[in-house]
């Protein structure tokens, strides 16, 4: 194979730069949109000129994590011990702050609270991708260019308003950016100015993060007379055909069909509710009201919404769901995964640093364990290979 490498090496450089034209070309079929969009000729020749497109981020569209992984693994990462612990830390710190956001926009802390711990763990990780660039790139390769574009476009009004420093402006791969993970047209939407000091700012003001926050759930449809909805046990022989998040059906005929809260008392009356069963009929059911919807709409993911709905009810002191995942191999903490990490390490796999983030390098060192025991080498790492590790 050895004599393959220039070739590929050759034909990586052509495609790259094959890429790099593509790039320039897009950018400049944009530069009328711009214009007609509020963003001037000397802004989008400042942030455009040299700029070269992250492929990285074209490759990400299509692995999102709310969308591959298993719900037991999303949530048990998402809502571990230590955001919750985090979680009523914050709950207390912005006591006061949060009380006037409740009056002002009708969210309760728990909900904003939950929303900033899982957007940018508390405005621990707000993303480091330059956010411009990632657009950019987004604007010309992959599926969904319309989408980014308006992005890539709302991304440069807010640099030419001055908003934020060009190289503060970084985030997600995806453009999302600050305490909240705003994309930059629900930052000119929908982030407010909180603290009063004029600006709408989202990386250095918990302030105006989580009154942006509780506007936006506001503005998506939020009740303060309702709650997300509750976990749910269904008869036995149930069918979920058909039922879904927006299928909405009256209290009353849930309890018709025999559904029941999993403490075991009737359906609350007078709600308009949808059925959630994210892993099927076997494993934790949910009926949710329109506040659902509202967190569902931050992030378009149903797991999404269920891991901020479920950290906002751990935060008020509930437990974790009482029917278990349909599952033998429970997901991991963050704790959990950074144990497995210092495990591999001291079995000599070059993981990296342990940061609880399971990335290509210790997933590769996971199969290899795996292969080890005689399972599966998929790469998974849950409560049992954790387990077999501990055991040496
Ligand atoms: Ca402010």
């Amino acid at each position: 194979m050895r004599p393959l490498i220039p070739l590929l090496l050759l034909s990586t450089a052509v495609a790259a730069h094959a890429q790099t034209d593509d790039f320039a070309r897009c950018l400049d079929g944009l530069r009328t949109t711009a214009r007609t969009s509020g963003v001037s000729e000397a802004t989008f020749r400042t942030h455009t000129e040299a700029l070269q497109p992250n492929m990285g981020v074209v490759g990400n569209l299509d692995a999102q994590p709310e969308f591959k992984t298993p719900i037991w693994d999303y949530l048990a990462f998402l809502v571990d011990d230590e955001r919750v612990a985090d979680g009523a830390t914050r709950l207390k710190e912005h006591a006061e702050v949060l009380q006037r956001v409740q009056q002002r926009y009708g969210v309760d802390p728990a909900t904003v609270v939950a929303v900033w711990g899982v957007e940018s763990n508390f405005g621990q990780g707000f993303g480091r991708t330059p956010i411009v660039q990632s657009l950019a790139t987004l604007s010309c390769f992959g599926r969904r260019q319309a989408y980014f574009r308006t992005e890539f476009l709302a991304a440069l009004r807010i640099l030419q308003a001055g908003h934020f420093a060009p190289e503060r402006f970084t985030g997600s791969w995806a453009g999302a950016f600050g305490h909240t993970q705003f994309m930059p047209s629900t930052f000119e939407r929908l982030a407010v100015d909180f603290d009063g000091d004029g600006r709408a700012d989202l990386f250095d003001s918990a302030p105006d993060a989580l009154a942006s926050t509780a506007n936006f759930l506001q503005r998506a449809g939020w009740s303060n007379q309702l709650p997300w909805g509750f976990e749910v046990k269904l008869p036995a022989g149930f069918s979920a055909a058909g039922e879904g998040r927006r299928t909405k059906r009256p209290s009353a005929e849930w309890r018709a069909r025999g559904l029941r809260l999993v403490d075991g008392s009737s359906v609350p009356e007078g709600m308009s509710l949808g059925l959630l069963t994210p892993a099927g009929v076997q494993g934790p059911a949910f009926l949710v009201t329109r506040n659902f919807d509202a967190l569902y709409s931050y992030n378009a993911a149903e797991s999404y919404g269920l891991a901020i709905a479920h950290l906002a009810d751990r935060l008020r002191g509930a437990g974790a769901f009482t029917t278990p995942w349909p599952t033998d191999d429970a997901g991991l903490s963050r704790a959990d995964r950074r144990e497995v990490q210092t495990l591999l390490l001291a079995r000599g796999h070059d993981i990296g640093a342990v940061d609880g983030a399971l990335g290509e390098k210790t997933r590769a060192a996971v199969r290899v364990e795996q292969e080890r025991l005689g399972w599966e080498a998929n790469g998974r790492a849950g409560q049992k290979l954790l387990k077999a590790l501990r055991g040496g």
